[in-house]
């Protein structure tokens, strides 16, 4: 599952550093580090939240609220649910949050 491997990876990157004693500015593998470990981060934190879309979508599945707009509680488009199954706005809503 892509979020343990990026946990792991992420341990590695974190155990590496306390391995070296140098920090980023000195160490000529340091910013390369930093920046894999800040892509790392981010997909992390970008999959930590499309898990919790999904999580949410299986539990409107499971009450029955499951393809309805979770703000004007129109029926989600078949073809946004496609594309994007964890939507839980309309593409209406979705635009006038963002
Ligand atoms: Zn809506």
């Amino acid at each position: 599952m892509l979020i343990d491997r990026l946990n792991e990876e992420m341990g590695a990157f974190l155990s590496a550093r306390r391995d070296s004693p140098t920090d980023d500015e000195h160490d000529p593998e340091g910013p390369t580090l930093a920046f894999e470990r800040s892509q790392s981060s981010a997909m992390l934190k970008q999959s930590a939240q499309h898990l919790s879309e999904i999580d949410a979508a299986l539990v409107r599945l499971e009450d029955g609220t499951y393809g309805l707009c979770g703000r004007c509680g129109k029926e989600i488009a078949s073809g946004r649910l496609e594309a994007r199954p964890q939507a839980h706005l309309c593409i209406v809503c979705a635009a006038q949050v963002r």
